[in-house]
C-alpha cells in the first residue's frame, strides 16, 4: 500500500475550514489551468489550421509550377521496385494519371542504347549513394517520341538505401533547339552542305589521321547577273541546285562546303591521283554549265575552279593557293579549271592548267 496521503478535493470538504479554503483555492487554479490549456489548444489548432491552408496552397503552387515546367516527381522504392508518379510524369509518358505503373513495362519506353546507361547509372548511384542525370529520348505509350531529363538522387535510411528520388523533364524544344544551333554552328542552312566553319576547322585540323590530298575552290561565273535579272529568290534556287550538283558528283570528297556567296570547296584526301582530281575538276565544270530549271525559267549557270594539291605547306597556304588558281580560271575567261604550281613565275603567283 501506498504511504502517499490523498486530500479529496470537492464538495465533501468544509466551507470555512482550512482544508476547504485550499480546495476552493486548487479549484481556482484548476480552473485557470484548465483555461489556459484550453486556449493553447485552440492556439494550437488555429496555428495547424493555418498551417495546412498554407501546405495546400504551396501545393498549389508546386503542382502549377511543376506543370508549367514540365517538371515531373517519381520515386521508386528499393528494393521493391515500387514506383510512384506525379502526374507530370504520367502525361510526359502519355499515360492516364493514377494509371499502376510496372517499371518492366516503362523501361520498355527507352531505347537499347539509354535502358543500359539507365541501368548502369541507377546500380552505380546505389552502391555509392549518389545520384545522376541522364537525357534519353523515349517512346511514349501513345507512340510519341520526346526527349526527357532525369534526374535521380538515392536516399538512405540508417545508411541502407530505401529509395530513389528524382525529377524528369520534358527537355523536347529544347533538344531540338539546341540539335538546330548545332546544326546551323557547322552547316550552311540553304544548302544543306557543311560551312565555312566546318571546312575551316577541318582543313586546320589535317593530321596524319586525316592527310589532305587536294582542295578545289568553285565559283559561279556570273552569278551577280542572275540576281539582278530574275531576282534573289531564283538566285537561291540556283545556289541550291549548285550544291546538290556538286554532293552528287564529289562523292569521293572528304568534304563538300559553302565558304561563301557563290563560293564552294571540295576537300579531298591523299588517295587522288593529279589525273584523277583534274577528271573531277572537270566533270564540276561541266555539270555546273548544264542549263538549271528554276520556277519554270532555264538558266545555266557556269563554274569556274581552282585546284591546289597538299604539300608541306600550312593550311592557310593551301587555301590561297587554290584561290590563287581560281582566279586564273576566271582570268582565263571563266567555265574552266586551274591548278595551282608550286614554281612561282616572276609575278609570285603561278598557275597552269
Ligand atoms: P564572277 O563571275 O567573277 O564570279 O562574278 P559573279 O557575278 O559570280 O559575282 P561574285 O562571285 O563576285 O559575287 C557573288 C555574288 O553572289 C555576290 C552576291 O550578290 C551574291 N550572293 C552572295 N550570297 C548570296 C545568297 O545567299 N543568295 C543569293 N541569291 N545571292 C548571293
Ligand atoms: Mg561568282
Amino acid at each position: 500500500m501506498s504511504n502517499t496521503s490523498y486530500t479529496p478535493k470537492g464538495p465533501a470538504s468544509q466551507p470555512g475550514s482550512r482544508g476547504g479554503r485550499d480546495s476552493a483555492g486548487e479549484r481556482r487554479r484548476d480552473a485557470a489551468t484548465i483555461a489556459s490549456l484550453k486556449a493553447e489548444v485552440a492556439a494550437q489548432a488555429a496555428l495547424i489550421a493555418r498551417q495546412e491552408v498554407s501546405l495546400a496552397h504551396s501545393r498549389k503552387i508546386f503542382d502549377r509550377a511543376s506543370v508549367a515546367a514540365r517538371l515531373g516527381v517519381w520515386e521508386c522504392s528499393l528494393p521493391g521496385e515500387q514506383l510512384h508518379w506525379t502526374d507530370v510524369v504520367y502525361d510526359l509518358f502519355d499515360l492516364p494519371r493514377g494509371a499502376a505503373l510496372d517499371r518492366s513495362e516503362i523501361i520498355k519506353c527507352y531505347p537499347a542504347e539509354s535502358r543500359k546507361a539507365l541501368d548502369s547509372l541507377r546500380s552505380r548511384a546505389i552502391v555509392e549513394r549518389s545520384g545522376f542525370t541522364l537525357d534519353a529520348e523515349i517512346t511514349t505509350f501513345a507512340g510519341r517520341s520526346r526527349w526527357i531529363r532525369i534526374t535521380a538522387t538515392v536516399e538512405c535510411e540508417d545508411g541502407v538505401p530505401v529509395r530513389i528520388f528524382g525529377m524528369k523533364q520534358d527537355i523536347t524544344e529544347e533538344k531540338i533547339l539546341s540539335d538546330r544551333m548545332r546544326y546551323l554552328a557547322e552547316f550552311d542552312a540553304m544548302t544543306g552542305l557543311a560551312n565555312r566553319a566546318r571546312f575551316q576547322a577541318r582543313l586546320a585540323h589535317a593530321d596524319e589521321d586525316r592527310p589532305l590530298g587536294a582542295l578545289l575552290l568553285i565559283d559561279l561565273d556570273g552569278f551577280k547577273a542572275v540576281n539582278d535579272t530574275f531576282g534573289h529568290v531564283v538566285g537561291d534556287e540556283c545556289l541550291k541546285a549548285a550544291a546538290e550538283r556538286l554532293a552528287g558528283g564529289c562523292g569521293e570528297a572528304d568534304l563538300v562546303a559553302r565558304v561563301g556567296g557563290d563560293e564552294f570547296a571540295v576537300l579531298l584526301g591523299p588517295h587522288l591521283d593529279r589525273g584523277a582530281v583534274s577528271g573531277m575538276a572537270r566533270r564540276i565544270v561541266e555539270a555546273m554549265g548544264s542549263p538549271v530549271a528554276v520556277r519554270g525559267q532555264s538558266l545555266r549557270l557556269g563554274a569556274s575552279v581552282g585546284i591546289a594539291f597538299a604539300g608541306t605547306d600550312t593550311p592557310c597556304d593551301l587555301f590561297a593557293q587554290a584561290d590563287t588558281a581560281l582566279y586564273a580560271a576566271k582570268a582565263a575567261g571563266r567555265n574552266t579549271f586551274r591548278i595551282f604550281k608550286a614554281e612561282a613565275d616572276v609575278k609570285g603567283r603561278s598557275v597552269a592548267a
